[in-house]
């Protein structure tokens, strides 16, 4: 090359920074590393939050009639903040569970699954500098979202207490400390999250907990995030409670929910956002100058599933009856294996997912003196490389200044099909005799 077009492509190379500095501190991801790890080397995966058993007939015949049926216009955008038939259907549902008169057109939003509808209240209420309640442990892109907006997130746990005659754990055990929450509102509180049923511990917060939260919303006038997305997935006829429908909270609250979960179809990326126009407004904003237009044929069979669930609603035929029932019986077989091995179960009221104590199978994987990775993440990492068995450490669902205090726990995930929890069965009990074996 002549000298003159070398220095101009030695000067093409860039050599300044090119990431935004809002990017920083929130490069890695739990399940981009456990993932991959589970793809590797699992035999059996109970691993990240998906269903290994098919969705329900009925959804998938409207997928397939949407797709091939006589209105080609399916295969075209639709209205940009949700397809008319499901954001009319999300309407009318969640009209009836909250008891007020829903706008299909203002008051519901649909989203690429509930992670985009995080997404847009973060970017569309947080400003630099505000604080955002985060009960510990969380879905953990709460964080990340949070510091992308510029927001800063704050940390309230859930404090464990030991059940009495040496019963096993509920998370029900798991309570918030109200002295400690209502010390950490202050006047730069913009929003508190909430997440009932709680992703990885199965909690269903109460009545009284959650009146305690909104009293403190209305107090210190703050928006309450609340991700329902397991709202159909109750045990043990526990209820759950909405708390957009406790006295002034309709106003200051957005309520998210994700077909992922309601319908077993977690690929298909439908969610959406229900609440008040003042607050969804801004919402739109943010879908239209990102996103703008969600796949409308999945839109479509989404909401033939909605038609069909209202018209069983609580009928023993209502997918939302049938799945929590089936799922109680796994979540049951697989709180039998895991006691019967010694790997401690903490038992969900809600969710497809169970945390297990591993304190007696710390011989197993010794303790590295100094390492900085909690040792729950090396023991989930350890089992699935050597036992085939994939798992999530609980530290992956708190702060970086917290992981250390709950790092002997880890999350499976029960929605699988009976011979996948048999498999699993089957590397507990034989793990359990091998170490147990002269
Ligand atoms: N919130 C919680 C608590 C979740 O567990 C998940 C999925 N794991 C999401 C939101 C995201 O849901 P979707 O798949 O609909 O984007």
């Amino acid at each position: 090359l002549p000298t003159h077009s070398l220095s101009l492509s030695l000067q093409a190379k860039m050599s300044r920074p090119v990431h935004a500095r809002r990017l920083e501190g929130i490069d890695k991801n739990i399940w981009v590393e456990f993932v991959k790890l589970a793809a590797t080397y699992s035999t059996v995966n109970l691993g990240q939050g998906f269903p290994d058993f098919p969705p329900p007939d009925f959804l998938k015949e409207a997928f397939v009639r949407a797709l091939s049926g006589g209105n080609h216009m399916l295969h075209q955008y639709t209205r940009a903040f949700g397809h008319p038939p499901l954001v009319k259907m999300l309407a009318q549902l969640f009209g009836k569970l909250l008891g007020r008169d829903l706008d299909p057109m203002t008051n519901v939003m649909v989203t690429v699954g509930a992670y985009q509808a995080l997404f847009c209240c973060f970017q569309a209420f947080i400003d630099e500098g505000d604080e955002v309640i985060i009960i510990e442990p969380f879905f953990d892109c709460y964080e990340p979202m949070v510091k992308m907006a510029g927001g800063m997130p704050v940390f309230v746990p859930l404090r464990p207490k030991p059940p009495k005659d040496g019963k096993l754990m509920s998370s029900a055990d798991w309570q918030l400390d109200p002295a400690e929450l209502a010390s950490n509102f202050s006047k730069r509180t913009k929003a508190i999250v909430l997440n009932s049923p709680n992703n990885p511990l199965g909690k269903v917060f109460s009545r009284g907990e959650l009146e305690l939260i909104a009293d403190l919303c209305v107090k210190h006038d703050i928006l309450c995030i609340s991700d329902e997305v397991y709202e159909w997935l109750i045990y043990d006829g526990k209820e759950h409670i909405r708390i957009a429908s406790l006295p002034g909270m309709w106003d200051r609250t957005v309520t998210i929910g994700s077909a992922g979960k309601t319908f077993s179809v977690t690929g298909w990326k439908v969610g959406w956002t229900v609440g008040p126009d003042r607050l969804l407004q801004h919402l739109r904003t943010v879908h239209q100058n990102s996103v703008y237009h969600c796949a409308t044929i999945a839109q479509e069979a989404v909401a033939q599933g909605f038609q069909r669930e209202l018209e069983f609603y609580g009928k023993p035929e209502s997918y939302f009856i049938q799945l929590p029932k089936e799922l109680q019986q796994k979540r049951d077989w697989l709180v039998q294996s895991l006691d019967a091995v010694g790997m401690k179960p903490i038992i969900p009221e809600g969710t497809y997912f169970l945390v297990a104590d591993i304190s007696q199978f710390k011989s197993n994987v010794p303790d590295v003196p100094g390492s900085d990775e909690p040792y729950d993440s090396r023991f989930a990492k350890w089992m699935v490389k050597n036992k085939g068995l994939a798992a999530i450490p609980l530290s992956a669902f708190y702060c970086e200044a917290h992981k250390n205090n709950y790092n002997h726990f880890i999350r499976f995930c029960f929605a699988k099909e009976e011979a996948t929890l048999k498999a699993a069965n089957d590397i507990l009990q034989k793990w359990k005799w091998e170490k147990t074996s002269p």
